[in-house]
């Protein structure tokens, strides 16, 4: 039976589909199926793995009923690691949802068949809290969010707090945070290290040890369509990488 491991934060630029796109990438490569689930309109970790953002079937074709997620699923360079890619046309989804009672779990229901596909599902949230937010946290076991290493680190992450225990209370009480994953770090700055400081010190419990260095490599690879862990292996993103996906197995 996989995990179901949702990457959440409803602010833009934190982090969230560099998270997925290479975590999926290095659990992949340890040896453990995996499938990245792209539920951003944006398809930034579609593109990222070097599929069209064009692909049909896509997740919205999955959400609609018409396919299977399993008849959606597209080979990555990747071993171990397949995409159930997303269209711009998901951005529909977002109108459509609400106006049908219990849509909530949609997601969950459509990626349920996935477990038997794969150790790990990872699921690229987009940077709302709205429905398809909604729908893969109701389809999660565990929830990782990235927090940029920046003045305003802290805002909003109370507010992202509240949703998830709303969601644990209403919609899925199995629902767990793994973890708050600092990414974008610059040791060099004081800012950075002020930050990290001030988060561990209001979430003690919840953060990774592991840091995800500010890296040009991390920042350029998706404009090769690959992760950081084959366009440059021994850079330092990529090490970071390899060891939050340890971290991430360890945690369970
Ligand atoms: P989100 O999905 O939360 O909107 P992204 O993962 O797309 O955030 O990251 C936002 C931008 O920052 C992207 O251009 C991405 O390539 C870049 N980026 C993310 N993490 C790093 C990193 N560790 N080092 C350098 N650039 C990064
Ligand atoms: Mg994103």
């Amino acid at each position: 039976m996989g995990t179901i491991y949702a990457i959440a934060n409803q602010k833009g630029g934190v982090g969230k589909t560099t998270t997925a796109v290479n975590l999926a990438a290095c659990i992949a490569e340890a040896g453990y199926p995996t499938i990245l689930v792209d539920a951003d309109a944006q398809a930034n970790a579609t593109v990222a793995l070097g599929v069209s953002k064009l692909t049909q079937p896509s997740l919205y074709d999955v959400l609609s009923g018409r396919v299977q997620a399993r008849d959606a699923l597209q080979p990555t360079s990747v071993d171990n690691l397949r995409i159930l890619p997303a269209h711009p046309d998901l951005a529909a989804a977002n109108i459509e949802l609400p106006r049908e009672p219990g849509s909530e779990t949609r997601l969950r229901d459509a990626l349920g068949p996935l477990r038997d596909e794969a150790t790990y599902v990872v699921i690229d949230c987009p940077p709302s809290l709205g429905p398809l937010t909604i729908n893969a946290l109701t389809a999660s076991d565990r929830v990782i969010v990235p927090v940029q290493t920046e003045y305003f680190a802290l805002e909003g992450l109370a507010g992202l707090l509240d949703t998830l225990s709303l969601v644990q209370r209403e919609l899925n009480p199995n629902l767990v945070i793994a973890g708050m994953l600092l990414t974008m770090h610059d040791g060099r700055t004081r800012l950075s290290l002020d930050v990290e400081r001030e988060v561990r010190q209001h979430f003690p419990e919840l953060v990774f040890d592991t840091v995800i260095p500010r890296n040009v490599k991390v920042g350029e690879a998706p404009s090769y369509g690959r992760p950081v862990t084959h366009h440059d292996p021994n850079c330092a993103g990529a090490g970071a990488y390899f060891e939050l996906g340890r971290e991430v197995a360890a945690r369970g």
